[in-house]
C-alpha cells in the first residue's frame, strides 16, 4: 500500500509530507500552506495523518476560528475525533 502524499480537505488540496518534527511532536498541520507533516520517527502515523486532517477539517471550514476563543478545545476535540475515528475501523486501510 501507498503512503499517502495528498488529501483532500473540504475541496483543498493538501501535500502530506514525512519530516522529522523533533522529540514529542507528532505531526503538524498548516492550512495556510495547505501542508501536512508526520514525524516518521513514530510509529502511530496513520492516527497522526488522521489528528491533522481533522485539524485541516476545523481550518478549512473556519471553525478553528471559533474554537481558537476557547483554550485547549479544538485540541480536546481533534483527539476525540482522532481516537473516534481510528478505533472505528473506518481508516485500517491508510497508509501514512
Ligand atoms: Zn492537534
Amino acid at each position: 500500500m501507498k503512503k499517502v502524499k495528498h488529501i483532500r480537505i473540504l475541496g483543498r488540496r493538501y501535500r502530506v509530507l514525512r519530516q522529522n518534527l523533533g522529540e514529542n511532536t507528532y505531526g503538524d498541520m498548516n492550512g495556510v500552506e495547505g501542508v501536512i507533516i508526520i514525524n516518521p520517527r513514530y510509529k502511530n502515523r496513520r492516527d497522526t495523518l488522521v489528528h491533522e486532517v481533522v485539524h485541516g477539517i476545523l481550518h478549512e471550514s473556519g471553525l478553528t476560528k471559533i474554537l481558537d476563543q476557547h483554550p485547549g478545545l479544538e485540541e480536546a476535540l481533534v483527539t476525540t475525533l482522532e481516537s473516534g475515528l481510528c478505533r472505528s475501523g473506518l481508516v485500517k486501510k491508510v497508509k501514512a
